[in-house]
């Protein structure tokens, strides 16, 4: 699955959630997540990113890596 990571937080510009033809990304508090499960990793969401803050799950960054985690974790009590 495609993550969210780092640099969406406390931006959520939501120019991904329009992308998105599963409609699996969806709004937390400070942050915005891609319900793993949904996510059909068709990546039309990563190049509209204005911060650059989606990646496919295997390319993450060494530093956001946890954030594969945390997008998971979001929808766990759901
Ligand atoms: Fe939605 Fe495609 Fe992005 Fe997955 S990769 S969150 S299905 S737009």
């Amino acid at each position: 699955a495609y993550v969210i990571a780092e640099p969406c937080v406390d931006v959520m510009d939501k120019a991904c959630v329009e992308e998105c033809p599963v409609d699996c990304i969806y709004e937390g508090g400070r942050t915005l997540y891609i319900q793993p499960d949904e996510c059909v990793d068709c990546g039309a969401c990563e190049p509209v990113c204005p911060t650059e803050a989606i990646f496919y799950e295997d390319d993450l960054p060494e530093s956001m890596t946890a954030y594969a985690t945390e997008n998971a974790a979001f929808f766990a009590d759901t």
